[in-house]
């Protein structure tokens, strides 16, 4: 019934992600750019209009202004001595005098000296007067019959040639910081324009302890070491360990995973800084980028301190896996890494990240001296779920009737939250009908609320449970009673992720080697499950998919890989995949005929076969072992190592068991 019977094989240490770029530690954007965008193209085409435009533009108001302007530019600059002959020759039209300057018109074209000795032609002119004026020279215009008139200098002409002369450098200098800023979008926001947006992360200092989480014991033991560097900073540095820097909180929403980032904070007393992926990649492009710089700089400012990043996931999925890929939010995650990379040893501040996603996490951020620590936060047992049940009723008035274990053993696969949300409604049914205390009858009406409610929880049948319960016993069961195995840690009926059950083993040594008896093992007690389904209960479900693929998997190597059939000998006919993945083998090149193929699956048929019967006969010969095993399941809902080994004492099993289980 579990969705991947879990097997904690220890990762190769060498094994890290190389086609990661770092990112550039001062800079916080990795050079190597996005996939090219053709929206940018088509950004300059569009800008090259508008400068095309405005240029245009510029021409016209410069034609038109040339026109009425008392200074054109085709008028001869002539001397005052000249304009005087002109004048007195009966070849002046009229002049218009405004403040120092005179503009004048030819009655017809006229070619003089200017002011530089050169001859020029010309219907027009512009001389300069004297700087006092001169009395006589109203008379003289009159004598020859030239019109004339007089200007103020400060004319409005004079305004509004200044702003036709600015108003398109200003448009195009407008147009250029457009198109510089939309450039640098896509890169460094070298602007910064998103300080002054970041939203003012609140100091929080948190008055949540450990008391106040409950059925997560595993998690709360992994972040007492956290707690306690918070605490005396300097005890840990004097000794040179290693410093937790960045946790990674893993599990579904609601087992309270913001609740025990908070309960650090507040067990050792220090500001909590925290703010959500989702907030970082928002709106504008750089602004998350800053968020991030202006979270890490207040917590740093506060060290010893908590920086808490809800839903890291939002920003942390694997770079470039999506076609459009989001430039914001690499910039953020690059950030983040930055940071996370710069701190100084010396600084007391802890990262602590959460998200019910893990696989699809960018692995750059699980790199040691990042978010390398990984608390899991798993799903309460019944008797975490009482815990919780008693933390949640503290403040409520219970009635005599009400039976906190009876409720928390009806609730199998509820979270801390559907707990805490159940007490809830319980209380306000009971005020609504006015009594002094909370009911067991208002616990049944609230859990057949939640139940049917839109956000049900995962909660099985009677029927389901007793399946899972057989199912992970079967697995359990084989496991205990097969040799060259490794030893059974844990088996359980809590769900855990998609699966609804989990048999863990946990491996003596790092493998890196399989031996034959090994792989025939694996498949003995990966076919456990259905096979004790088969033989308790009759009937076969769907939850042994998993199962079936990982021995198939499995199988298929053993017979094409590594040449473990007799009937098709010693040959490899190198099928490469990871015998663990559980992934069928893709059917891409073969190397081989159809005969060879079928051989290859009839020995594979063969193999499992021989793994099923072994582990039905098993299963069929201890029996009683394998109820007890799922009745005290039902009971406990997890059983360890010790609770396993108590069962096979009780019923006899443990003459069978390996010699080293003894
Ligand atoms: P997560 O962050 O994992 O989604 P939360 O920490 O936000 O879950 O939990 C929401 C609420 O549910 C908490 O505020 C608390 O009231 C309750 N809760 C969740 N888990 C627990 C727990 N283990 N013990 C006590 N209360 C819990
Ligand atoms: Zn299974
Ligand atoms: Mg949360």
């Amino acid at each position: 019934m579990d969705v991947g019977t879990k097997y904690m094989y220890q990762r190769n240490p060498n094994d890290r992600p190389n086609n990661l770029q770092r990112p550039n530690p001062n800079g916080g954007n990795n050079g190597d750019g996005g996939p090219p965008r053709s929206s940018s193209s088509r950004l300059i085409v569009r800008t090259l209009i508008v400068v095309g435009l405005v240029l245009l533009g510029w021409y016209m108001i410069q034609i038109f202004t040339q026109g009425s302007s008392t200074s054109n530019a085709n008028a001869i600059e002539i001397p005052y001595s000249t304009f005087y002959q002109e004048v007195i020759a009966g070849r002046v039209k009229d002049v218009t005098f405004s403040g120092q300057d005179a503009n004048g018109n030819f009655k017809l074209l006229q070619t003089v000296v200017d002011v530089t000795g050169q001859n020029k032609s010309g219907t027009s002119f512009h001389f300069t007067q004297l700087t006092n004026g001169d009395p006589n020279l109203t008379t003289l215009l009159n004598a020859n019959g030239v019109s004339y008139q007089a200007k103020v200098a400060s004319d409005n002409s004079v305004f509004l040639s200044i702003l036709f002369n600015l108003l398109p450098w200003a448009l195009v200098i407008g147009v250029f910081f457009f198109i510089f800023r939309r450039a640098n979008q896509g890169q460094q926001n070298i602007f910064s324009f998103g300080k002054s947006k970041a939203k003012v992360i609140m100091e929080d200092r948190p008055s949540t302890t450990f008391a106040d989480v409950a059925g997560v014991d595993e998690a709360k033991n992994d972040l007492v070491e956290v707690v306690e560097f918070l605490k005396t900073p300097g005890k840990f540095q004097k000794l040179g360990g290693k410093i937790p820097r960045g946790v990674l909180l893993v599990g579904p929403p609601g087992t309270g995973k913001t609740l025990l980032a908070r309960a650090v904070a507040g067990e050792a007393s220090v500001p909590f800084f925290s703010m959500s992926g989702s907030e970082f990649v928002e709106v504008l492009v750089g602004v998350g980028a800053s968020r991030v710089r202006d979270l890490f700089d207040q917590a740093k400012k506060a060290a010893p301190s908590i920086i808490f990043i809800d839903e890291v996931d939002a920003v942390g999925r694997q770079r470039g896996s999506s076609i459009n890929s989001n430039d914001e939010r690499e910039q953020t995650l690059n950030q983040l890494l930055v940071e996370t990379d710069g701190f100084d040893t010396r600084q007391a501040v802890v990262v602590i990240a959460a998200t019910n996603r893990p696989d699809g996490l960018d692995k750059a951020l699980l790199r040691p001296g990042r978010f390398d620590r990984r608390v899991t936060v798993e799903r309460p047992d019944w008797n975490g779920r009482l815990a919780i049940l008693k933390i949640h009723a503290k403040g409520v008035p219970m009635g005599p009737d009400v039976d906190l274990v009876a409720i928390a053993r009806g609730t199998p696969g509820m979270v801390g939250a559907d707990l805490a949300n159940l007490v809830n409604e319980a209380a306000l049914l009971a005020a609504r009908r006015n009594l002094d205390y909370v009911t067991q009858y208002c616990f049944d009406e609230a859990l057949d609320k939640i139940l049917i409610g839109a956000e049900r929880p995962l909660v099985l049948t009677e029927e389901d449970l007793n399946v899972v319960a057989y199912h992970e016993g079967g697995h359990a069961l084989t496991g205990l009673l097969t040799e060259n195995v490794d030893p059974v840690t844990k088996v359980t009926i809590v769900p855990r992720g998609q699966a609804l059950g989990v048999t863990q083993y946990t491996p003596l040594d790092d493998r890196y080697n399989y031996s034959k008896e090994f792989l025939e093992s694996q498949l003995v007690t990966a076919l456990g499950g259905r096979a004790a389904e088969q033989v308790a209960i009759g009937r076969i479900t769907t939850g042994a998919e998993n199962d079936l693929q990982r021995v198939t998997a499995i199988a298929r190597q053993m017979v094409a890989r590594w040449g473990m059939s007799e009937r098709l000998g010693t040959i490899s006919f190198s099928e490469r995949e990871d015998p663990f993945a559980g992934t069928s083998l893709a059917t891409g090149s073969r190397e081989y005929s159809e005969k060879t193929a079928t051989i290859i699956d009839e020995e594979v048929n063969r193999i499992v076969k021989w793994a099923y019967d072994i582990a039905v006969s098993l299963l069929t010969t201890h029996r009683l072992t394998l109820d007890r095993i799922a009745k005290d399941l039902r009971l406990h809902e997890t059983l360890d190592a010790r609770q396993l080994r108590k069962i096979l004492q009780d019923t006899g099993s443990i003459e069978s068991a390996p010699l080293s289980y003894r």
